[in-house]
Formats: C-alpha cells, structure tokens, sequence
C-alpha cells in the first residue's frame, strides 16, 4: 500500500550562495531539504518512509522509538506516525515530568505520541535485545525503529536524497548524527561524486567504524568524517556561531539550526580559506533541517 506523503518534496530548491566561497571558480549551493515540512523536516522523512511502509507491512500497531530530550528524529517519528495513523511511543533518555515537558517533548505528545522516561542507564541499552524485548512487551506488536532512524530502511530511505542532487557536483557535504543518512548517500551517491560528513560532537571520527560496516565495497571511496568543528561538542553553542548564523541569514534569506548545519556551513568556511576544495569545485551543501531545536 502506498503511504500517503505528509511532505511536500515540490519545495525542495537547489539554491546559490553567492559569495561564500572567496574564490569564485567554486560554487557552493545548498539543498534546501528543511523546506519539506516544518517537522519532519530535512532528512528525518527519508529515513522515517520506509520504516512507516514496513510498519503497515507488518500491520503493527504503532512505533516504538528511542531519542534525547532534543531530539530531532523523536519529533519527526511523532509527527509523521500522527499523519500516517499509526500510534507512537518514543522512549525518552532521561526523567522528565509531563507537566513540564520541554518543547519539543510537549510537541510529541500533542502529535499523540507517548513517552515512556527511561534514566540513562536503562537509555544506554537502547540496542540489547533483552532490554528492547521487554519495551515490546509493554507496547506489543509496535514496530521498533532504533534511535535516529539508524537501521536499513533508514539507510535505503536517506540514498533516495540523491534523486535531488544534481550529476555535476563534485562535493556533497552533509552533517552526521549517527550516520545513518551519510551512509545511505554514500551508498547511492555515483562513486566519483565526494561525500563530507561533519560530526558536531566531540571526536565524532569514531562513527567511521559504522560507517565502514555498512557500505557497499564499491562505495567504499572518496568519503570522509570530518569532526574538528564541534564548537564545544554536541548541543553547544558559541558566540563565534551564533554570530555567523545571524550572518548567514541576512545574506542568504533562511536558518541554519544550531546543532548540526550551522557547524556545517561554518567548517565549510573554514575548509575553503585552507584551500582544502580545488578551483572549479562544485559543492552541494545539504540542509538537513532541524530548526524545530532552535
Ligand atoms: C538528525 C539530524 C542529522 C543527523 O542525521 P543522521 O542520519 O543521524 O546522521 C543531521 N542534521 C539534522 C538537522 C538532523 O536533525
């Protein structure tokens, strides 16, 4: 059955930004993904879609999934359970009261999704079969969708990207939270094309085992994790960046959000002035969305 799409794709825009590379042989646009829904936004639908097909495909009841206070993936499976008619319980890392759910959790649950509050310990074995067996027996017959969408639907969904991405681009750039969408590019990406992923989190290179298991041997070329530009590790901010998102946005017209594409965007700058990107390099910039955690 085909699942009725609750983003409009029609949106998406490949746009210039004119002067943000210095040289100007180089041409840097982005894909403007944020654009297709304002929640379940960027890349969050594509590693959702086949998940949603399968939990019809199975005729669960619902969804069952895992993310932090924050999360952007949390939000997205709330919303896109809520449009697909399909109940959703996201487990929470932490304790939190629901009388004074911060707002992205307080939108989850006006999408009617449940949070079961886990402490982090209990969080941490998200992957253990015991623990994830005992979840299902208190939401039986749910579909469970590991933390950021990170399992083979969410890499098959996150390569259907490239049908966005024009065939004379020479460096796509992305940002990485647990890889699954750079993995899922970089297995449908043309190899000669290069694929950057920034990890915003402290010493995010280790993600690169992940990465390694589970790309196609033919892929397995012109990649690389990049995570010198943290700005204080996950989730932080510095002024250094708030300064440069509120550039960003009087020159090109939208946001960037603050956790992972405006880190993005700001090592990219910096990639540039070291010179790391030769003459006539055509760079594709991903927006990947998240403004809901602005
Ligand atoms: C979730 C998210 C990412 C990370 O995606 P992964 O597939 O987990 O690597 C990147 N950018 C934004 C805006 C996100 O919300």
């Amino acid at each position: 059955m085909a699942i009725i799409k609750p983003v409009n794709e029609a949106n998406i825009v490949v746009q210039d930004l004119k002067g943000f590379a210095k040289d100007s042989t180089i041409q840097v646009q982005m894909l403007r993904l944020d654009a297709i829904h304002p929640i379940i936004s960027g890349n969050k639908w594509y590693k959702l879609k086949y998940n949603i097909e399968e939990a019809f495909r199975q005729e669960a009841k619902g969804i069952l999934t895992f993310g932090g206070a924050y999360s952007n993936h949390l939000i997205a499976t709330a919303a896109a359970a809520y449009y697909a008619g399909l109940a959703a319980t996201g487990v929470v890392r932490g304790i939190y009261s629901l009388n004074q759910l911060n707002p992205v959790l307080q939108q989850c649950t006006d999408y009617g999704m449940q949070l079961h509050f886990v402490s982090r310990e209990e969080y941490n074995l998200k992957e253990d079969a015991n623990f994830q067996q005992s979840l299902l027996q208190l939401f039986p017959d749910y579909l469970l969708i590991p933390e950021g969408g990170a399992n083979e639907a969410g890499r098959k969904g996150a390569g259907e990207i490239t049908d966005f991405i024009p065939s004379d681009v020479s460096h796509v750039l992305v940002s990485v939270g647990s890889a699954t969408t750079f993995i899922g590019l970089r297995n449908a990406l043309p190899s000669g094309q290069e694929l950057l992923g920034f990890a915003p989190m402290k010493g995010g290179v280790y993600l690169k085992a992940e990465v390694e298991q589970h790309l196609l041997p033919q892929k397995n070329i012109h990649w690389h994790l990049i995570d010198e530009y943290d700005f204080g590790g996950f989730g932080k901010i510095t002024q250094e960046l708030t300064d440069f998102m509120s550039e960003f946005k009087q020159q090109y017209g939208f946001d960037l959000d603050r956790v992972y594409t405006a880190k993005m965007m700001k090592g990219l700058q910096h990639k540039l002035k070291e010179g790391y990107f030769p003459q006539g390099s055509k760079i594709l910039c991903i927006h990947s969305g998240g403004l809901t955690g602005n």
